[in-house]
């Protein structure tokens, strides 16, 4: 925070409270607000109600119950008088900042992830083993998609798509995050949210799926083929799979994240795919699915150890087809730890 001229942290809803006490606040219009103040004492401001839950963050912070008919931005407000700078929780709700810019009408305003990102993106060795069995969790689903223990012809892609929601909570994460399947030109569409769509033979079925395992996000892409692959199919998914490789080797220790990027975009831009691509290489995960640091052109910041980002390079054609492969990498001394172990090929299956 001094190195940012930060006065004063408030975060509330979102994954930094939880990441800094242990504790999640409900997402509720009832504020609950850690207030930290630039060498000060932390305080914990929780409605009443609350109040009973909040147990791992005991002895970390004070904690301030406030009662139904107390003003919980005055509380909040008179814990640290008019700072000059105050850091604010990237997803905290607007309702909580437009009241918080009433009582402290001269500060200047940032977002928290300025601050805590860069903590947040190092992973120190216990963020990494949740990581990693999350990433485990994930790889025996895609291993199970591909070996054809997933019914795919025949059913919906939101059949398909509750069936890979139930597998993710039956491998212990208490949360599914997202479960995509895009069938055939549906996979164009990189964030397809499954539908009534029947899924047939000899198309690409992309799935894309996540949860949360104690804390931590699991992130995975696979495409199978129902039946025989089509020649062109086939052809840019050596490109794409190759594009995936060099990115995750790109991923050394001092290399920049923009260099990821370019590893994955320069082999498919050569093969004349370039303006298919048409995302981001990849994005940072943790405690929340996409945090820092992203993996984008214009990222000039050099890679740490501990490092947790993905390494999704896809090819999108509308109205034929789209395909994306997703590994969730670590950054670390000996090289690029690829969390996630599944057969990276366009496997058929059925
Ligand atoms: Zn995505
Ligand atoms: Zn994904
Ligand atoms: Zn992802």
């Amino acid at each position: 925070m001094a190195e940012h001229g930060t006065d004063v942290l408030a975060v509330s809803v979102g994954s930094d409270l939880p990441y800094l006490t242990g504790y999640e606040a409900m997402p509720l219009e009832r504020l609950t607000m850690l207030v930290v103040p630039s060498g000060g004492e932390a305080t914990l401001v929780v409605p009443r109600l609350e109040a009973p839950r909040v147990t791992t963050a005991e002895g970390l912070v004070t904690v301030r119950p406030w009662d139904e008919l107390e003003d919980p931005v005055a509380i909040v407000a008179d814990l640290v008088r008019r700072p000059g700078r105050a850091a604010v929780g990237d997803t905290m709700w607007a309702r909580f900042l437009v009241d918080l810019l009433d009582h402290w009408p001269t500060t200047r305003f940032q977002r928290a992830s300025e601050v805590l990102g860069p903590l947040r993106m190092r992973k120190d060795p216990a963020e990494v083993a949740a990581l990693r069995a999350a990433a485990a969790a994930v790889d025996r689903i895609a291993a199970a998609l591909q070996a054809g223990e997933i019914a795919l012809v025949g059913r919906t892609e939101a059949q398909v798509s509750a069936d890979i929601g139930r597998r993710i909570l039956d491998e212990g994460h208490e949360r599914v995050n997202f479960a995509i399947v895009a069938a055939g030109a549906n996979a164009a569409s990189p964030h397809h949210e499954a539908g009534e769509r029947v899924i047939g033979p000899d198309e690409l079925v992309l799935c894309d799926f996540g949860g949360t395992m104690a804390g931590y996000c699991s992130d995975i892409t696979r495409c199978v083929v129902t039946g025989d692959v089509p020649a062109d199919i086939a052809e840019a998914y050596d490109v794409l799979q190759a594009a995936q490789a060099a990115g995750v080797a790109a991923g050394q220790i001092g290399a920049t994240c923009q260099e990821v990027d370019r590893a994955c975009r320069a082999i498919i831009a050569d093969a004349g795919y370039g303006a298919a691509f048409i995302h981001r290489t990849g994005h940072g995960i943790g405690m929340e699915a996409h945090e820092d640091p992203y993996i984008i052109e214009g990222n000039a910041a050099p890679i740490e150890a501990g490092f947790a980002y993905s390494v999704e390079p896809g090819i999108y054609l509308p109205g034929r087809w789209g395909m994306r492969l997703e590994d969730i990498v670590v950054a670390a001394a000996d090289g690029p730890d690829a969390l996630n172990r599944a057969d990276h090929g366009l496997v058929p299956v059925g």
